[in-house]
């Protein structure tokens, strides 16, 4: 009996998670949007990766540390970026070299296109003067696109701009109980969100919080009871609830 009365709890509870999911957005409140910010941000002082690419504060390193992050886990794209600030410390001296040399290093990444990409750039920045900051002609850039644009200005240029990558996307529709927004591109609600969350002056720090955060903790198989936001997470209290039972 007992037995019984476990199982069909959890399956209410299981209807309840399909259930309860809604898609007002707008009634996110500002208390919840600050939890998260300060949140993110504490953990984030004693958790934050400390990668090459994050130290240098070359623009042009930082552009092309974006471009190689692309689909890419970042403990794999940091030798990649070590060789590649090494051979090429600036845009003339990529747009000097070879397609064949940029391949050398990007091909350990195994996306040869990339390669090419990045070849082009080294040639337009050379014939360019001063750093782009703008981004609409980033986005007109072949390889660049809205997060890589959007990530490049606000961690490496000083520009505040909001990120979400599909990282972002499953965290933010387990903490506030959204379906799961597969779509990035031209996401009104994503853009929206990211653009309400991301603070007016510590941004460049809150973004790589995110990306750690989104990364280390709220990842696909995660540790909903170890997780900082678990009091205040939707889906959170829910797994923790049921695992408790
Ligand atoms: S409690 Fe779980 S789902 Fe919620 S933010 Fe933490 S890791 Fe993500």
């Amino acid at each position: 009996m007992f037995c019984l009365i476990i199982i069909l709890l959890r399956f209410s509870l299981m209807s309840v998670k399909n259930r309860i999911q809604f898609k007002n957005y707008a009634l996110i409140s500002e208390y919840k949007l600050a939890y998260v910010r300060r949140s993110i941000l504490f953990w984030s002082q004693s958790n934050f990766s400390l990668y090459p690419w994050r130290e240098n504060t070359s623009k042009f390193h930082g552009l092309i540390a974006e471009i190689l992050l692309q689909r890419t886990q970042a403990d794999q794209v940091v030798t990649a970026y070590q060789n590649f600030v090494r051979l090429f410390p600036d845009a003339a001296a990529l747009s000097a070299a070879s397609l064949a040399d940029v391949e050398a290093i990007v091909a350990t990444l195994g996306l040869k296109k990339r390669a090419k990409y990045i070849h082009e750039l080294g040639i337009f920045l050379a014939s360019k003067e001063g750093f782009i900051n703008d981004p609409e002609i980033l986005l007109r850039i072949r390889g660049i696109g809205q997060y890589t644009a959007s990530a490049y200005l606000s961690l490496h240029c000083g520009v505040r701009k909001p990120i979400y990558d599909s990282n972002v996307s499953r965290f933010y529709s387990r903490f506030f109980g959204f379906p799961y927004e597969r779509e990035l591109r031209g996401n009104r609600f994503l853009a929206d969100l990211s653009e309400r969350l991301t603070p007016r002056n510590n941004f460049q720090q809150f973004n790589y919080a995110l990306i750690d955060f989104t990364r280390l903790v709220c990842k696909s198989k995660a540790n909903h009871k170890t997780c900082p936001l678990s009091r205040k997470c939707y889906w959170g209290k829910l797994v923790n609830f049921e695992q408790g039972l």
